[in-house]
């Protein structure tokens, strides 16, 4: 048998190519959505046609790292090494920490203290990160109200230290970090040229790309009174995160009383206004994490004035949109969710 010079080439090249592509990935076979628990919640990605093990590990990775670095919950999390050395020293941290929490306080500065990630002791004192929840005394409350304050945390970005002023003080942002960690999702998938991907992280929502060429993704708002039900709105979206923050999303009862999680800085209680939930839709996640706790904070009026204001200094007036939802059943949006194509599926509740 007779075998070409070039024969022989085209095979050895043939041989490289596969080799060098089947080291560099090893494993091209597209995975269903993958489910993790990670950042206290359960975690879902879909990355269709680009999800790769390699892709699905590299994010999931990701989210694992900023849960070490950032929760409450881990013992030896970046966030804990600063609470446990508040009042005494600045603690050495990552940039990840350096730029949620300088973040976090350009939202504290925005709602003059409305939104504070000191609210560590507080969040702590009615332990509501865990199954029970206690509800304190007034004489406990006020011992650690002066604890809570967003002007005693230093950030000493040359030296990337971050230091409390006060012993006992506390960070905790659990306000943030998952829109955080939803946005460095959406940037690994883009790096790696995914081009269309659906990223669930406890709710907290990106939708990225569109579904198909000129088919946004369909989004349901839940109905706050009852969350385990259909949802209540249908959005169409197109590279947009949504995050919503509701009274259903962690509380507890007692004496025929509701305690849910967003607490208010200024009277250590839960937040008391006519709102059931706020969801923001905004191309960055973490925006909209921050914007959903605040708002629901602020109420309707102080919160659309935020918005307006972290629109302005986002340069772009439409940027975040906000849907509130009151214990009456009246729904508010702000103008720029007409771009959304709002659908209400539940006539019980009225869009005013
Ligand atoms: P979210 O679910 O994003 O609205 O955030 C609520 C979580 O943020 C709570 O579980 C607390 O860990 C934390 N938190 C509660 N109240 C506040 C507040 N006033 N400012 C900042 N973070 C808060
Ligand atoms: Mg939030």
């Amino acid at each position: 048998m007779k075998t070409s010079k070039t024969g022989i080439f085209l095979t050895f090249s043939l041989f490289l190519l596969l080799f060098f592509s089947c080291a560099k990935n090893p494993s091209k076979e597209i995975l269903k959505a993958q489910t993790e628990l990670a950042l206290g919640t359960v975690c879902n990605i879909n990355l269709f046609e680009y999800g790769t093990e390699e892709l699905y590990d590299l994010i999931f990775k990701r989210l694992h790292d900023i849960e070490l670095s950032m929760s409450i919950n881990i013992e030896s999390s970046e966030i804990n090494r600063i609470n446990n050395a508040a009042g005494k020293n600045p603690v050495q941290v990552s940039p990840d920490i350096i730029f949620v929490l300088s973040q976090a306080l350009y939202y504290a500065e925005k709602t003059e203290g409305a939104f504070d990630p000191t609210i560590g002791p507080l969040v702590k004192l009615w332990n509501i990160n865990s199954e029970s929840g206690y509800l304190p005394t007034q004489e406990e409350i006020d011992a650690v109200l002066p604890l809570v304050d967003y002007r005693l945390v230093h950030i000493d970005e040359k030296n990337s230290t971050v230091f409390l002023e006060k012993e006992g003080m506390r960070l905790d942002l659990g306000a943030i970090a998952k829109g955080y960690a939803a946005d460095e999702a959406v940037r690994i998938a883009a790096q790696y040229k995914v081009k269309r991907a659906l990223i669930d992280l406890g709710g907290n929502i990106y939708a990225y790309g569109s579904k198909e060429k000129d088919t946004p993704w369909r989004i349901g708002i839940k109905d706050p009174f009852s969350p385990l039900s259909t949802p209540i709105i249908r959005l169409d979206v197109e590279n947009k995160s949504s995050v919503t923050s509701g009274v259903y999303e962690r509380f507890f009862e007692q004496d025929g009383v509701r305690y849910h999680h967003i607490l208010d800085p200024k009277t250590g209680y839960p937040v008391q206004n006519n709102l059931m939930s706020t969801t923001i839709l905004c191309s960055s996640s973490m925006a909209a994490d921050a914007l959903s706790t605040s708002t629901f904070i602020l109420g309707r009026e102080s919160g659309i004035e935020l918005l307006e204001s972290v629109n302005a200094d986002l340069g772009n007036e439409q940027e975040a949109a906000t849907i509130f939802i009151t214990d009456e059943k009246d729904i508010f949006t702000t103008k720029n969710v007409g771009a959304y194509n709002m659908l209400l599926l539940d006539e019980s509740f009225t869009v005013r």
